[in-house]
């Protein structure tokens, strides 16, 4: 074991502060890595405030992150597929069974003895694992990734949350040369599905409550930007989208989105707002459409996903900060004020 770097929330009502936390030495097929960045997700945002109490609580201290990128350090002796001063990225997961369904079908996301990076029981030391906001990691080399070398590294973090998630449902329904496609709120998961769907050939429209997001979207790959709350214009894209991407955070009515599918098509949840959402039955009647939602994405789609990435050369828009940050980025993050995710550099913590 070793001692490593990091910040931690010490209840729901805290701000991240400095902490020191232990980690295991690298042993059989684990890898270590000196983290260089790690993206805020708004999850970490949720979690650290408690407030996905009822589907899993968050314990304390929560040391949150899990969009990493990284620097080999050192290696078990069975790992065969790092070498000190690769670089590797590790996203939401760091372990599952291997061998039940989920996970023989590349799906570990669902396996039922999964490892999330952080408030997830550690079954090494105790405890729950620690995230990404630290100066280091350790993770089986079947959860680190391999980074395409055209990159931005600071950019290339928020792929391994924001990406996979709006890129696998993509994936999963098809969007591809003809589709059109609605991603509603333009915050981190938003953004690259914007991306996402352009570099697939959809025609893209994006829904946003910020008036001043207009022109990113056209710049990000939006073929068309519609302000949510003008009603006009809502009503003029009734019945006609193929497939919607929900990623807003917080409480909204979805109703006024399923009326614009059209037959057969689907929307798909990805934003995890801690209230239930209320659904017309009426809105999934009349045109047989699909409501759905879709969780990160497998290791093999993850790593489709980063090769991706690096052929058509996306990388999520970043604003880099120090750690020293952190607490005042959650609270712009929760006024839609990120453009359009912050990558902490973790450079910022060893110096501390
Ligand atoms: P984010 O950067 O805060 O983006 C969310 C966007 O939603 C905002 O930028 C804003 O866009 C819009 N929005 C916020 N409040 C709204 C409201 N009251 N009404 C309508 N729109 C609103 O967050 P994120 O990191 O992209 O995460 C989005 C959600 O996805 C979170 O709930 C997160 O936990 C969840 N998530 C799910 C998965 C998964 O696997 N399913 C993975 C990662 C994250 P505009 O300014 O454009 O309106
Ligand atoms: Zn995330």
């Amino acid at each position: 074991m070793y001692e490593a770097k990091a910040y931690c929330a010490a209840s729901a009502s805290a701000p991240l502060a400095p902490a020191r936390i232990t980690r295991r030495d690298p042993a059989g097929h684990d890898v270590r890595l000196e983290i260089l960045y790690c993206g805020i997700c708004h999850s970490d945002v949720h979690q650290v405030r408690n407030e996905w109490s009822s589907i899993m609580p968050t314990v304390y201290p929560c040391i949150p992150g899990h969009e990493i990128v990284g620097r080999v350090t050192a290696v078990g002796s069975q790992v065969t597929r790092f070498t000190p001063g690769d670089l590797a990225a590790v996203g939401c997961l760091v372990d599952s069974d291997g061998v039940c369904a989920q996970c023989q079908a590349g799906l570990e996301q669902f396996c039922p003895d999964l490892t999330l990076t952080y408030n997830s029981p550690d079954r090494h030391l105790g405890g729950v694992t620690y995230g990404g906001y630290s100066d280091s990691i350790v993770v089986p080399e079947r959860f680190a990734l391999r980074v395409p070398g055209n990159l931005d590294l600071a950019g290339t973090a928020p792929l391994l949350c924001a990406g996979i998630t709006t890129y696998s449902p993509m994936r999963r329904w098809q969007v591809g040369a003809g589709s059109k496609v609605g991603v509603v709120g333009l915050g981190g998961l938003g953004h690259m599905g914007v991306k996402f769907a352009h570099a697939l050939g959809a025609h893209v429209v994006v829904f946003t409550t910020s008036p001043g997001k207009q022109q990113d979207a056209v710049r990000l790959g939006a073929d068309e930007v519609v302000i949510s709350s003008d009603a006009n214009r809502m009503r003029s894209h009734a019945g006609s989208f193929d497939f919607i991407l929900d990623t807003v955070a917080a409480s909204h009515d979805i109703n006024a989105y399923l009326n614009l599918l059209r037959r057969d098509g689907t929307l798909t949840l990805v934003g995890a707002p801690q209230e239930p959402l209320a659904v017309s039955a009426f809105g999934l009647l009349m045109r047989r459409r699909n409501l759905s939602g879709s969780l990160i994405g497998g290791l093999a789609e993850t790593q489709e996903m980063l090769d991706f990435c690096s052929t058509h050369g996306i990388t999520a828009d970043v604003e880099v900060i120090p750690i020293q940050k952190v607490n005042e980025a959650y609270e712009r993050l929760l006024r839609s004020d990120v453009r359009y995710r912050f990558s902490i550099d973790m450079a910022s913590l060893r110096l501390e």
